[in-house]
């Protein structure tokens, strides 16, 4: 009988990267949105919320304005109506209100296709301007949120000290030109199979494919 053996890391890293590809062919992005402008605003409203109901609440705020002239001039109070029920309601409509006014002022009115422009918009942190960066300008980004900092921790690709190691080790295991797409697939798989109480880690194929010998469940570190 052959002795079960856990895969090397170069190993769980193909498996992972075919088992997404083959799970999750297409990748659509979650949040509707129709330019740079509405994407970064609603992934900033997704600090908290769920996609599903950034979705719901958007089509309301495009109505009151949808691009940064316009929103510019709506009053904060204004914007916060619309999207409370997204949650941290005050600090969200403040910042759509103040980016919106210094992409006027400072960008022409365009979203800036810079990390470190975006980052410097209020309420934009690094997550935010890397899923800008990744799904609005196509450039390379690895966005950690907390599905992919749980999923690679119990896929053993990192250690889970916090984000920043964990967006430093998956960049330097996957091919740069695939981190768009993983970003994706592993949230897809986070969401459907890896859930936050879901599993103890030795569940579905992926666990059992990688670490055959896992006796105890896989312990994960929160962001
Ligand atoms: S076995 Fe559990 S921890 Fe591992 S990939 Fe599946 S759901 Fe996630």
């Amino acid at each position: 009988m052959s002795e079960l053996k856990n895969l090397s890391k170069a190993e769980r890293v193909s498996y992972i990267q075919q088992t997404l590809d083959e799970l999750y062919p297409e990748t659509p992005v979650p949040l509707d949105h129709f330019d740079a402008y509405s994407l970064l605003v609603a992934v900033l409203l997704s600090a908290q919320c769920t996609d599903e109901r950034v979705n719901q609440i958007t089509p309301a705020l495009w109505q009151v304005a949808d691009n940064p002239y316009d929103m510019a001039k709506v009053p904060v109070e204004e914007i916060q109506a619309v999207i409370r029920p997204c949650g941290l309601s005050p600090q969200k409509s403040k910042a759509i209100s103040v980016l919106s006014q210094r992409l006027v002022n400072e960008y022409g009115g365009q979203v800036p296709a810079d990390m470190a422009a975006l980052e410097s918009l209020p309420g934009v942190g690094h997550k935010t301007a890397s899923v800008v960066m990744a799904q609005a300008f196509g450039v390379p980004a690895f966005p950690v949120d907390t599905h992919i900092h749980r999923l690679a921790q119990r896929w053993g690709l990192t250690n889970g000290k916090n984000v920043v190691q964990t967006e430093r080790d998956l960049k330097r295991l996957f091919a740069e030109n695939h981190w768009n797409k993983l970003h994706l697939q592993i949230i897809f798989y986070g969401r459907e199979y890896c859930t936050a109480r879901g599993c103890d880690g030795r569940v579905c194929p992926i666990c059992r494919t990688c670490y055959p010998t896992r006796k105890h469940a896989k312990k994960v570190h929160k962001p």
